[in-house]
């Protein structure tokens, strides 16, 4: 099997399966526990919260773990709403946000909020300029994505993030795709709240959290016993925030490489293919991006029957997002982009990990352009565009 789908999950490392297992068998202790098997697990738990802070040259009491990337995003958005809902009820984000963003924000307007989706150039990035103008008196968040999970393009979080503060707005970032990828110094970025997700980078699923600026104040989603400050109750995921501080300890020590190693695999997709298989279309920014990203639209034929087709070679890639596959409609990501429908269901994303070699690449640009001419062969649109002359 060839996996290219880790913009969707990745891969638990061995190192980080190791340095949870015992939290799953011998180490059951409560961290909220006063003996010695309880407090073992508060030790370990606040070992992880160190290492995650240090990371991001963070304070540890700035870290919020949760269920997730997508409960850090609702955490922010409408933690922050809630606080301010006083002050003002105006937010501010993008078209392309994860659904995790959109939905809060589409409940936050149910609720009483006017939100701004600001719009995206045909590259996919947030022009400074826009956000300028749609700030207003009484805007109280901007929540603008750091890497999109579709296309890799990388919005410019410092300007963005500056034009907040001068304005005394509160800014967040879903840095789900970019933690590990790119440096992230909460000291020196002009950001407020910032989410992360451990199964993005080789830790496990169900845990995440929140990067909170000190001095902040927000609103719990979850109330009960009061952990995690009050931010959010209930008895912590022990072996999950394990997994997530190893995980971010794997970072530290051959995150860059890594990252230097598939971006590399990932250029080498988006260079090769187009030369390979004709009528394709790069999507995302060529330069502003993710590279271990590579995500294509390949004309005149469906995504879905082309993830069918690789599948078939063992070749795990996606289409669009992991969370609108199976539906009709066409990634929103794209259409932001101004890609019509017709273009937007062709769309192709191969997402490299640390696992990723030379080899697979290979393989991968041996099989599509055959799994592609066959599907042409059978699709009204190509046979239509013959006729017509366009191919
Ligand atoms: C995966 C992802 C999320 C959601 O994270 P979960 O941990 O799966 O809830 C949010 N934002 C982005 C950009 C993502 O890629």
């Amino acid at each position: 099997m060839i996996y290219l789908d880790n913009a969707a999950t990745t891969a638990v490392d061995p190192e980080v399966r190791e340095a949870l297992l015992p939290y799953l068998t011998d180490e059951y202790g409560n961290p909220n526990s006063i003996y010695e098997l309880g407090r073992r697990a508060r030790r370990a738990v606040e070992r992880s919260r160190e290492t995650v802070a240090a990371y991001l040259k963070a304070d540890p009491s700035e870290i919020i773990f949760t269920g997730g990337g997508s409960e850090a995003d609702n955490l922010a958005i409408k933690g922050v709403a809630s606080v301010l809902r006083d002050k003002g009820r105006h937010i501010i984000t993008s078209t392309i946000e994860h659904h995790a963003v959109l939905h809060a924000c589409k409940a936050l307007e149910r609720d009483g909020f006017r939100v701004t989706y600001l719009p995206v150039d045909e590259h996919g990035l947030v022009s400074p300029e826009a956000l300028r103008e749609a700030l207003a008196d009484d805007t109280i968040l901007v929540t603008i994505m750091h890497a999109n999970n579709e296309i890799g393009t990388v919005e410019p979080i410092e300007e963005l993030g500056a034009l907040c503060r001068e304005r005394g707005v509160l800014f967040h970032t879903d840095a789900v795709q970019s933690f590990g990828k790119l440096p992230l110094d909460v000291k020196a970025l002009p950001v407020d709240l910032l989410a992360a997700s451990a199964h993005k980078f080789h830790g496990p699923k169900g845990v995440g959290f929140l990067w909170v600026r000190r001095g902040l104040r927000l609103h719990p989603l979850i109330d009960g016993g009061g952990q995690e400050r009050g931010l959010r109750s209930g008895t912590e995921n022990v072996a999950g925030i394990v997994g997530l501080g190893r995980a971010v300890e794997l970072l530290s020590q051959q995150g860059a490489a890594d990252a230097e190693r598939t971006s590399a695999l990932g250029r080498r997709l988006m260079s090769a293919i187009p030369e390979r298989v004709p009528h394709v279309i790069v999507t995302g920014h060529p330069d502003q991006r993710l590279h271990n990203i590579a995500s294509f639209c390949i004309r005149f034929i469906e995504g879905e029957a082309i993830l069918l087709g690789l599948d078939a070679e063992g070749i795990c890639a996606s289409s669009g997002s992991a969370c609108t596959s199976g539906s009709l409609e066409p990634s929103h990501v794209l259409l932001a982009l101004g890609l019509p429908h017709e273009i937007a269901h062709g769309s192709l994303r191969l997402s490299l990990g640390r696992e990723n070699t030379e080899a697979e690449i290979d393989q991968v640009l041996e099989v599509l352009p055959k799994v592609v001419a066959r599907l042409r062969e059978m699709s009204p649109l190509w046979t239509d565009a013959r006729r017509r002359g366009e191919v």
